[in-house]
């Protein structure tokens, strides 16, 4: 009695997991409104700065959503099964490969525009190889892909967008080409404002809690020392010392935290040396303003902290 009891149950849940499977394989194939929402084109940006710079260049002909809600760390996003598929109905999605290993694997050539490959790169992290740890190190790029700390070359991925945005949906391709002009404007109009604001300063050597920063040290010559390369690993003592011992001979006077990353590491080393920390945002998620508000700020807490004079 019992047990032919669990038996139906049990068949009722296959039956049941039988349907989900066929209603899912069928809404693949026929669903004909895959890839828009209200007849717009659906673009999926895979975390904050890549939302902005969509939401800008897409303007009300597409509609936008992020894969990485606001306040989670984006290099270790997991995907559902349920964002995997919305994955592929997309018009397009727009990520940077490097940055999020499970959106790499997900997303479809076809339908996908990676950020990286519209500018240049440069080389990831020195220290990378120093780094321990038992997780698969199969999805590292060779290059550094926070390519949007550099406004210039984000500007670049403004008008790359807006050419495949207007490929994609040739009926609004003048609109996206406009509104890709403008937002690029807004962007070397931010970039003259950091060469400007970063010009002259009494150290150019920052100490950040992860290498998120390496393309505005390079655009604005500055020099990182990244604490730890990725926000989830524990730096090790020796190259806490080491660190530390580089602080001190150039004179750092703050130690940036983050604001989704603990600053305990930073605080340990800023007491270390004698100096403060102060907030710089890598914008791997959404800030209290924008991306342009949120790089301003940034701006002046780098002006500060480095004794910049203009
Ligand atoms: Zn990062």
């Amino acid at each position: 009695m019992m047990s032919g009891f669990s038996r139906s149950w049990a068949g009722g849940l296959l039956a049941a997991a039988t349907l989900l499977t066929t209603t899912a394989c069928g809404s693949g194939t026929a669903d004909t409104s895959a890839g828009s929402e209200g007849g717009k084109p659906e673009v999926i940006a895979a975390f904050y700065p890549l939302q902005w710079l969509s939401e800008q260049v897409g303007g009300s002909d597409t509609q936008v959503s992020v894969l990485t809600a606001p306040g989670v760390e984006p290099h270790d996003l997991e995907l559902g099964i349920q964002q995997v598929t919305q994955l592929k109905n997309a018009a397009l999605t727009v990520y940077i490969k490097g940055i999020q290993p499970a959106v790499d694997d997900a997303v479809d050539p076809e339908t996908s525009f990676d950020a990286a490959t519209a500018v240049q790169t440069i080389p990831a992290g020195e220290h990378a190889e120093e780094e321990e740890g038992e997780e698969a190190h199969e999805h590292e790029v060779a290059y550094d892909p926070h390519i949007w700390l550099d406004p210039a070359r984000l500007a670049t991925v403004a008008t790359k967008l807006g050419e495949r945005l207007a490929a994609a949906d040739p009926a609004h391709a003048q609109g996206y080409k406009d509104r890709a002009a403008r937002t690029a404007a807004t962007l070397g109009a931010l970039d003259q404002e950091f060469a400007k604001g970063l010009g002259t300063c009494r150290t150019k050597t920052m100490v950040t809690a992860h290498e998120a920063f390496g393309y505005l040290a390079d655009r604005y010559r500055l020099k990182q020392v990244g604490i730890t390369l990725d926000p989830e690993t524990e730096p090790s003592p020796t190259r806490l010392s080491e660190v530390g011992k580089l602080a001190k001979a150039e004179g750092v006077t703050t130690i940036f935290t983050e604001s989704l990353v603990s600053p305990k590491v930073a605080e340990v080393l800023a007491s270390q040396v004698g100096a403060k920390t102060a907030v710089l945002d890598p914008l791997e998620s959404k800030p209290s303003g924008d991306y342009v508000s949120a790089m301003r700020d940034n701006l002046k807490t780098l002006q500060t902290a480095l004794g910049c004079t203009s």
